[in-house]
C-alpha cells in the first residue's frame, strides 16, 4: 500500500505553435493544469488536462477546494476507488467538461504513479497491443488555411510517411468544401486519407447534404457534423451516408458513448483522455467500442494518447497536434509518420520543469502534504 502523501497544483498557459480555427472557434491557448501526486514510498506520478481557451481557473478551483483534499492517505494503487470518490464528492457538478476535466488530471497522475512503481511503461500496464501507431496529422488543415496551402501541407505530409490528413469544413457555401477537398484529393492521389471535421457546425439536413458531397471524395470520417449531444440526429446521418461518422471529443462520460454506439450513431469514437475524465474511463470506452467493432481514434493530446492507443488493439490512428513541445525534454517518437509510445516507466511525457515554471500562473500554485 502506498499512501499519498502530498499534492501540488499548478497550470501552465501554453500558446500554439500555430493559429488554429474551426467551423466554431479560433484556438488561440491551452490552458495546462497539473497535479503532481507524491507517495509514502517516494515516487511522483505527473497528470494533465487542457481547456482550449479559457476555464483552467475553475478547473483548479475544483482541484483545490474539493478533490485534492479527498487524496492525502488514499491508496495511491486504488485508482478506480478514488476515481469513483472523486466523481461522488462532485455529483451535483457531473456530467460535466470541469469535472470531468478535473478528474482526468488527477487519475493521469495516479496511472504516471503506479506505472512508475510497476516500473512499466503505461502502454503495457494498460494492455500492451502493439509498439506504434501510424498518424495523421490536422496541424495543416485549420479552416483559415488557403487552398494552396492545405494542399502543400497534405502532399508534405505524404512525403514524411503520415497516412492521413484532416480539413477542417463549414465554409459557408458547400462548394467551398468542396473546392478544397477535390484540390487535395487531386494532390494525394487515392492512396492517402482524408478525414473531414465540422467541429458541430451543421444541422441534421445540412449535413446529410455536405456527406453526399464528402462521398465523392472518399473521405475517411465525417467528425462532429452536429451537436453532440443529439445522437439520434447522428444516427439518421448515419443511417442516410456511406461516410463513417466520427465523434466524441466532446463527449464527457461512459454512458454517453454507450448511447451512440447502441444507436448506431457513431462508426468511429474519439474519446479524449482528459474530457472523458482520465484514463481509468477511457479505457472502459475504448474495450466498449471494440464490443461493438468500432475504431477509436482519441481527440488531440497526442503525447498522451500515443501510449492509450497502444495499449487497447481497436485503434488504428493517432491524431497529430503537438501539444506539449514547449515544455518537455524530449518530444514524442515519430518514425516516417509512425508515433511510438516511450518505453521508460510511467506515462512517458519528459516533462521541462525550467520551462514549466516560466510558463506557470503563480496564483493558482498550490501544495498540500498530510
Ligand atoms: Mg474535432
Amino acid at each position: 500500500m502506498a499512501k499519498i502523501k502530498k499534492i501540488e497544483l499548478l497550470i501552465v498557459d501554453l500558446k500554439p505553435k500555430v493559429k488554429r480555427t474551426d467551423a466554431i472557434q479560433s484556438f488561440d491557448s491551452q490552458q495546462t493544469p497539473m497535479v503532481l501526486i507524491t507517495d509514502a514510498d517516494g515516487f511522483t506520478g505527473t497528470g494533465y488536462s487542457y481547456t482550449i481557451g479559457q476555464g483552467g481557473e475553475a478547473i483548479m478551483s475544483l482541484l483545490k477546494e474539493t478533490l485534492v483534499p479527498r487524496l492525502i492517505g488514499a491508496d495511491a494503487d486504488s485508482i478506480e476507488k478514488i476515481w469513483r470518490d472523486l466523481l461522488f464528492s462532485t455529483h451535483a457538478t457531473s456530467v460535466g467538461a470541469i469535472t470531468s476535466l478535473a478528474l482526468a488530471a488527477i487519475d493521469t497522475a495516479l496511472w504516471d504513479l503506479k506505472a512508475r512503481r510497476a516500473n512499466l511503461p503505461l502502454y503495457k500496464l494498460a494492455g500492451g497491443a502493439k509498439d506504434s501507431v501510424p498518424l495523421y496529422t490536422t496541424e495543416g488543415g485549420w479552416l483559415h488555411i488557403p487552398v494552396e496551402d492545405l494542399v502543400a501541407d497534405a502532399v508534405n505530409a505524404k512525403a514524411a510517411g503520415f497516412s492521413g490528413s484532416k480539413i477542417k469544413i463549414g465554409k459557408r457555401h458547400l462548394a467551398e468544401d468542396r473546392e478544397r477537398l477535390k484540390a487535395v484529393r487531386e494532390a494525394v492521389g487515392d492512396d492517402y486519407d482524408i478525414m473531414v471535421d465540422a467541429n458541430q457546425g451543421f444541422s441534421l439536413s445540412e449535413s446529410i447534404r455536405r456527406a453526399a458531397m464528402l462521398e465523392q471524395f472518399d473521405i475517411g470520417w465525417f467528425e462532429e457534423p452536429m451537436p453532440a449531444d443529439d445522437v439520434a440526429a447522428h444516427a439518421h446521418l448515419a443511417k442516410h451516408t456511406s461516410v463513417p461518422v466520427a465523434v466524441g471529443e466532446s463527449l464527457y462520460s461512459i454512458s454517453q458513448f454507450k448511447d451512440y454506439l447502441h444507436a448506431g450513431a457513431a462508426s468511429i469514437v474519439q474519446v479524449d483522455v482528459a474530457r472523458i475524465g482520465g484514463i481509468t474511463p477511457w479505457l472502459k470506452v475504448a474495450h466498449m467500442a471494440e464490443a461493438y467493432n468500432v475504431s477509436v481514434c482519441p481527440h488531440f493530446l497526442m503525447e498522451l494518447h500515443v501510449s492509450l492507443v497502444c495499449a487497447v488493439p481497436n485503434t488504428p490512428w493517432l491524431e497529430y497536434i503537438p501539444q506539449l513541445d514547449d515544455i518537455t525534454e524530449e518530444q514524442m517518437t515519430v518514425e516516417q509518420g509512425v508515433a511510438e509510445p516511450s518505453s521508460l516507466p510511467g506515462i512517458g511525457i519528459h516533462w521541462d520543469k525550467n520551462e514549466i515554471d516560466q510558463r506557470r500562473m503563480k496564483p493558482f500554485d498550490f501544495v498540500l502534504t498530510g
